[in-house]
């Protein structure tokens, strides 16, 4: 039966929507800045981002402005035409990276689905359709297409949707004597989160990605960064492999690209995008005109000395509010991550529990996440100011204390 018309509670979310999330019990109707609130006017401080993309905070005006503009002028046109914001947006991700071509899709899940369609098709067009092998890792994310999710390879996700994509191997993250002991000439990619998100928040080091790089040139492999989650400023870089200095052959950006409006884009060079023809891949909204409006302006923003500085400025008080805390409650056995891309492990008498964690500080006014059971995980806007991550730090330790103390 349906509810009461009118009458839009959580409850409602049981009775339409597919059980494949949890969401949580309140729900949020209005964000500004680093602030959102609920239908009963609860105010929260958002250190989780909508899960690292709203990197200019909620309701930007720059974005709204962008948004607004674009919905007075043209919304949608199709792939059977191109589009200005989206070639102007594809120009800026060219002259601020290693691409030399770029295509637009709408989620992480639809880039990486490009770029390991392309990586397979390159090693067959340029080499032997017998170089198939694609090498991922353990507790890696990319995505819930079928393919992308064998390639992401954690069974929780991938179980039960049979038959999978295959000549797919995984190995131990940072570990490249794994990696050596499974590289051949039949492998054609090697695909890597240079910051591991959802898997716990783990950076590369750099001796890893710069012998992921060495192996790929040796096999004739491409190096595919996925850089969904760590990329677009997060890590305190425009993209993380720039931290490195490890330079990938495909790179994907989504999240935080569109500032919350969905968008991806998937960059390569242009040896390695001319396999590709009309026909190859496409999308009916990839490369739309209003992602590509709020993008550009994302873009602008976020590119900058200002945002980019700033982003480990603000990583510093994050981490100095979580080591008091720490100090106070021997919480974490480590505080780890990027930028603005924060991990902190449970001690080993919490783990399993980052859940309660969350709870606890939703009913405290703070949304934060977890990556994984024993994983929390902050995501806040880059731009997010002082005096939120002073008020979001005082609910948090309120909530851990009431864990703690429960
Ligand atoms: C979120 C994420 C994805 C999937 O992106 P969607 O937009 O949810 O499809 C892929 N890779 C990484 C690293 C991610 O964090």
């Amino acid at each position: 039966m349906a509810t009461q018309q009118g009458a839009i509670t959580r409850a409602t979310f049981d009775e339409v929507i597919l059980p494949i999330f949890a969401p949580a019990e309140f729900i949020p109707v209005k964000g500004k800045g680093s602030r959102v609130w609920d239908q009963q006017g609860k105010e929260y401080v958002d250190f989780a981002g909508g899960i690292a993309v709203t990197a200019l905070g909620h309701c930007h005006p720059a974005l709204v402005e962008a948004l607004k503009t674009q919905g007075e002028t043209l919304w949608h046109i199709s792939n059977v035409f191109t589009n200005e914001p989206a070639l102007r947006l594809a120009r800026k991700l060219i002259d601020a990276t290693f691409a030399e071509r770029v295509v637009f899709m709408n989620s992480g899940t639809e880039a990486n689905e490009t770029a390991f369609k392309l990586a397979r098709y390159y090693a067959s067009t340029r080499h032997s359709p017998n170089k198939t092998k694609i090498i991922a890792f353990h507790n890696a994310f990319h995505g819930r297409s079928l393919f992308t999710v064998t390639v992401g390879g954690q069974p929780k996700y991938s179980d039960g949707f049979g038959p999978k994509p295959a000549d797919i191997v995984h190995v131990p993250y940072n570990d490249l004597h794994a990696v050596k002991a499974v590289m051949d000439d039949h492998t054609c990619a090697v695909v890597v989160e240079p910051i591991q998100g959802e898997g716990g928040v783990t950076a590369a080091t750099p001796e890893f990605l710069q012998g992921l790089r060495d192996l790929c040139d040796e096999h004739n492999a491409l190096l595919v960064f996925d850089e969904v989650q760590c990329g677009m400023g997060r890590s305190g870089d425009l993209f993380a492999y720039m931290h490195y200095g490890v330079t990938p052959d495909i790179l994907t950006s989504a999240k935080a690209l569109g500032g919350g409006f969905p968008v991806s884009a998937m960059l390569t060079t242009q040896e390695i995008a001319s396999v590709f023809h009309p026909g190859s891949h496409g999308s009916t909204y990839g490369g739309n005109p209003l992602a590509c409006a709020v993008a550009g302006v994302a873009f602008d923003i976020i590119n900058t000395p200002e945002v980019l500085n700033g982003v480990n400025e603000k990583r510093e008080l994050f981490v100095k509010h979580l080591q008091d805390i720490n100090a106070k409650y021997d919480l974490f056995s480590e505080i780890r991550g990027m930028g603005l891309l924060i991990g902190a492990e449970l001690k080993p008498q919490y783990k399993g529990r980052a859940r309660d964690f969350l709870y606890a500080s939703a009913d405290e006014g703070l949304m934060v996440l977890n990556a994984g059971p024993d994983v929390m995980r902050f995501a806040p806007s880059l731009i997010i100011e002082e005096n939120d991550i002073e008020e979001g730090m005082l609910r948090f330790a309120k909530a851990v204390a009431k864990v703690i103390n429960a």
